[in-house]
Parts: structure tokens; C-alpha cells; sequence
């Protein structure tokens, strides 16, 4: 029977079942299409890393012995459109069976399923055996219960037996959060991390001619990805090497002397599945030995940890368990839209300059420069939770919607009214000058409320908190918050109302 058999641009998990055996049947198909290039404005290390990835595993197939249907973004025969693509091919090489594997996004899986009623052939999907957890298993996991990632989080650590000692969990606590919350010192070395040089020849050029919009920038016309198996796995060595035994320590801590700081810059090759998130955590794993730096070692291992068996697996079961619904929520009725300046870093701001400049730079933030720094300020200042999530779902090399959105709508700007965070993550400029060197070299003083050159973050959080009053005050998270607004006398929060409202009106120039 002539198979067609679907690869998509995030499904390179080259020790899928499929490719077992050769089979001279089956033809795999992959396309690079405008409907992918097009659903949102993409970072150009983006469009590129997926490109250079896809076109890298169709010649590791084709090296297997297998045959492969390549489309490239200017190839004459490509219709830029899924379902006319698969089409067209089932009628040339008159197929009699379409198989493909299930999409994590929604829109693909509606689409699939609405091209497997069209074809005049059956069809069949396959699991892509990548993720932990079945789709709907975090929904199932919790039934009539509230979502809670702790829970779920030892749920899988158990299950995976992951850090255990019998039914206890190794070091006798289960989360090591509290001890990573360090500001980076001065004098701490940060690894340079540039293992990868991969040049773009003319594919930047095809991209630009084709017309499709990109935003961001590449330096030297060089992409500094892991785009292979091969690669990732270099990368996954070197961060266990190198990064990992400060990693959980300085998880959160930001700082101008470094993008990347101790972070794996993993998420590209897991979400398009070059590495498999299992590989990831027993390797990680390895690092408990047995000697008598396991101890310290725990808290770094931990940390990252249940950042892939935890939330990873979590945010992707939210997403199944709550879309479509999910794409329109807007707790606060939020509708400003996104300064421009998110484009371009131009801002005064420094956090937000650096946040957004290394961004544009290398597609690339971590997790708390877009919680606490972009995503903070956009919730701040009542940004539009479409436009927040279309910059996040464009920006990011890793951003693809099963994974973006539940962070962006759900986490950070909590669209979802507190299915997936307990409170808003929000603060004032207190926080940034904590946990980073940002301040120092501001325009803005971060202990100023109210004046000229007061931190926009603090008078914007008051504001939001006085704003939002009455959907917030009975959250017992937030008590302590407006236990302090309450104390302020009536002047004081005019005074800082009206503040807020000046920078508001004021946005782009900020
Ligand atoms: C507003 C916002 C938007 C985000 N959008 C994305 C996105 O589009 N794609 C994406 O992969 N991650 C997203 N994240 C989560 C996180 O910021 C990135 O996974 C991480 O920064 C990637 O860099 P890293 O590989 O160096 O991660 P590390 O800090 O080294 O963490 C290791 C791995 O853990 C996983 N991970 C960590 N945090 C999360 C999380 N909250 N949710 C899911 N997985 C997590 C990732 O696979 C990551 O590679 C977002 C977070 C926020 C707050
Ligand atoms: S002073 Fe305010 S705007 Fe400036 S870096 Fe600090 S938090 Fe950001």
C-alpha cells in the first residue's frame, strides 16, 4: 500500500517508530509553507532555526535510505498550504494511505482533521512519542479538582520514578525553589556558551524575496542554534558540564553582562523534538552520583528538573484540557495595545531595553525576563492579552502555542483568572533591582513612586492594584498587597493614580 506520511516542522524525533524500518512504500512529505511563515510575525532566527532544522533532518532520513518529498519555501510545486500540498501529492504519487502524527497545536490539528475528511484515501495518526503524558492525562489527572502544578509535578515524579528513594523523594524534600533565588555577584564567572556556527547562505534571502515579515535580528548571518540531533545532544552535554552546577541557584537572577546567564537553551531542540525530554532528565539525573556533593547538587538538579518533568509536561496538559476556550480569555478586559518600542528595545527603561534588545538579538529571554520584565509591564499597563501573546508567540525560537500561550495568557498575564498561577505576577521596580544589575544604569530611580524619573513599575502596580480591586482583594495571596495599599491615606493614592496615567498616556516615549 503507497503510503504519504506527514513530518511536520516541529516533529524531528528521529527515533519515532515510523523510521524502524525502510519501507519502499512510504513517501515522508515536509513542507515549508507561508501558512506556517504567516500566522504571526516570526523572529527571522525563527523561520530560519526551523527551516535549517527540517531541511537537516530530511537528509538524515534520506541518508537512512528513506524517501523524502522536500518542499522548500520557493519551490515552484508548493501550494504554501497544508491540506492543497498533501493534495497534490496523493493524486502524483496516487497514495493510498495519508498517516501523519498529532499536531501539538490546535489549529493544525483541526486543519488535519478537517484534510483527512477531504482526501479520498484513509488515514491514520500516530502518537509523536515525545511527551511524558498523554494530552488529556493533566486534565484526567485532576478531574474536579484545581489545577495545581506541585501536585501534578510529584504526581510525575513518582510515576518516572525521577529523584526517588522508595516512595520518598530524594533529599526528603520534594521542591528546592526557595534556594534558587540568588542574585548573579559580581564575580561570578558566565560561560560564553558559543558551540554552534551554522551559516544561512541564501536562505535568508529566499525568505526575504518570498515577502514573508520577520522581526529581530542575526549577527554575521549566522545562526548559533543546535539545529540536529547531534547538536542538541552537544548542547545537553555542555550545559551538564558547565551550566548546571550554578543553574538552579541563579534561575531567576538577571543580569546585563549575559543573555543566557546558567540557562540550557534547550527549548528549541525539546520542542521540536531532537531531544526527547526523558534523555534530558535522566541525564541530568546522572549528575546525583552518590558522593557527598549530592546534597548540593539536589538543588540545581531539582531545579531544572521540574522545570521539564513539571511544568513543561503541565502547561502542554492545560493547553489540551482548556483550548479553544483558552485563546480569548481576558480576566481584566484588557485592551491597550503593546507599545511599539517591544519591537524595536528603543525605551528608556533598562530592564526592558535589555529584555527586549537581547530578544531581538538572539530570539532569546529567559524565563524570568519575560515573567517579570516584559510580561510584568504589559500586565501593568493593561495590555491586550491577543497582542502580548502575538509578540510572545513571534519573538521566541522556542515559541510554539501549545507551550507559549498557557505561559503568556495563563501564567504571566493571567487571562485565565487563576486557573494556572494563584496570583498575578506583578511587581514594582523592588523586585527588578533585587534580582538584577538593571537599575543601577537606569533613567528611572526604582525607589521613587511618584516625580520625575519615579520607576513607571511602581506607580503602574499600585495603580493596577487600586484598578483591579475587586477582582483581587478576597485573593489571600494578595492580602498583604492591599494590607499595605489600604494603609496609604486617600492623597498619596490619588497622587500615584495620577502618575500612572501620565506614563500611561505617555507609553511610547517611556
Ligand atoms: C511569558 C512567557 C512565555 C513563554 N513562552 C515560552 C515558549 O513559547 N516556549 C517555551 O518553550 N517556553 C516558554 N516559556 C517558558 C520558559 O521561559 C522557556 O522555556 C525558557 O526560557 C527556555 O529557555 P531555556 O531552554 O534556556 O530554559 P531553562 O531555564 O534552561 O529550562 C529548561 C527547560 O525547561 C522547560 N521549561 C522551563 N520553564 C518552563 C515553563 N514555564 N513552561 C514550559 N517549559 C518550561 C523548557 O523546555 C526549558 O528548555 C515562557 C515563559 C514565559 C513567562
Ligand atoms: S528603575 Fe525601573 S525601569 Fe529602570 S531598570 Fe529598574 S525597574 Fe526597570
Amino acid at each position: 500500500m503507497k503510503k504519504l506520511r506527514l513530518i511536520l516542522g516541529d516533529q524531528l524525533n528521529a527515533d519515532h517508530q515510523w523510521y524502524d524500518q525502510e519501507d519502499d512504500e512510504v513517501t515522508y512529505c515536509m513542507f515549508e509553507m507561508r501558512q506556517e511563515t504567516d500566522y504571526v510575525t516570526h523572529h527571522i532566527q525563527k523561520v530560519l532555526a526551523f527551516f535549517l532544522a527540517m531541511r537537516a533532518f530530511a537528509d538524515q532520513l534520506r541518508d537512512r535510505g528513506n524517501r523524502v518529498i522536500y518542499l522548500e519555501i520557493d519551490h515552484p510545486k508548493n501550494l504554501q498550504d497544508l491540506g492543497e500540498n498533501i493534495q497534490m501529492l496523493i493524486q502524483r504519487l496516487n497514495i493510498e494511505k495519508f498517516e501523519y502524527q498529532l499536531p501539538d497545536e490546535y489549529r493544525l490539528d483541526q486543519q488535519l482533521k478537517e484534510i483527512c475528511g477531504e482526501i479520498n484515501v484513509p488515514s491514520e495518526v500516530f502518537d509523536t512519542e515525545h511527551f511524558l503524558t498523554e494530552r488529556e492525562e493533566v486534565k484526567d489527572y485532576f478531574g474536579e479538582r484545581e489545577f495545581l502544578m506541585e501536585r501534578f509535578y510529584r504526581h510525575m515524579r513518582k510515576k518516572y520514578n525521577v529523584l526517588m528513594q522508595g516512595d520518598e523523594p530524594l533529599g526528603g524534600r520534594w521542591n528546592y525553589d526557595r534556594e534558587n533565588r540568588k542574585k548573579i555577584p559580581a564575580g561570578v564567572e558566565i560561560p560564553s556558551f558559543n558551540l554552534f556556527e551554522t551559516e544561512v547562505g541564501d536562505l535568508m534571502e529566499k525568505i526575504e524575496s518570498a515577502g514573508i515579515q520577520t522581526m529581530g535580528r542575526l549577527e554575521d548571518r549566522t545562526l548559533r542554534w543546535p539545529l540536529t540531533r547531534e547538536e542538541a545532544k552537544k548542547a545537553l552535554d555542555y550545559f551538564i558540564d558547565q551550566l548546571l552546577p550554578n543553574f538552579g541557584k541563579y534561575q531567576d537572577a538577571m543580569t546585563s553582562r549575559s543573555p543566557f546567564l546558567f540557562h540550557s537553551r534547550l527549548s528549541f531542540a525539546l520542542n521540536v523534538k531532537l531531544l526527547h525530554p526523558l534523555e534530558v532528565i535522566r541525564a541530568v539525573e546522572e549528575r546525583m552520583d552518590g558522593d557527598e556533593e549530592d546534597e548540593k547538587k539536589l538543588t540545581q538538579v531539582e531545579g531544572f528538573i521540574r522545570q521539564i518533568l513539571g511544568w513543561r509536561e503541565y502547561m502542554r496538559g492545560i493547553y489540551w484540557a482548556k483550548v479553544p476556550e483558552y485563546f480569548t480569555k481576558n480576566y481584566f478586559e484588557h485592551t491597550t495595545p503593546l507599545p511599539s518600542w517591544y519591537w524595536t528595545g528603543e525605551t528608556k527603561m533598562n530592564c526592558l531595553h535589555h529584555a527586549i534588545n537581547q530578544s531581538l538579538d538572539h530570539a532569546y529571554a529567559h524565563h524570568i525576563q519575560r515573567l517579570m520584565v516584559t510580561g510584568n509591564f504589559a500586565l501593568l499597563a493593561g495590555c491586550s492579552p491577543d497582542e502580548v501573546d502575538a509578540w510572545y508567540l513571534g519573538i521566541y525560537i522556542d515559541a510554539i502555542e501549545w507551550v507559549e500561550i498557557t505561559n503568556t495568557r495563563g501564567m504571566s498575564q493571567y487571562a485565565d483568572g487563576g486557573l494556572l498561577a494563584t496570583k498575578p505576577y506583578i511587581s514594582s521596580a523592588n523586585y527588578i533591582n533585587k534580582m538584577s544589575d538593571y537599575c543601577k544604569n537606569c533613567k528611572y530611580d526604582p525607589k521613587k513612586k511618584t516625580g520625575e524619573d519615579a520607576c513607571p513599575f511602581n506607580s503602574l502596580y499600585w495603580n493596577f492594584l487600586m484598578k483591579h480591586e475587586k477582582l483581587l482583594e478576597k485573593n489571600h495571596r494578595m492580602s498583604m498587597m492591599y494590607n499595605l495599599l489600604n494603609k496609604m491615606d486617600e492623597e498619596y493614592r490619588k497622587e500615584l493614580k495620577k502618575q500612572a496615567e501620565k506614563y500611561l498616556s505617555n507609553i511610547e516615549n517611556l
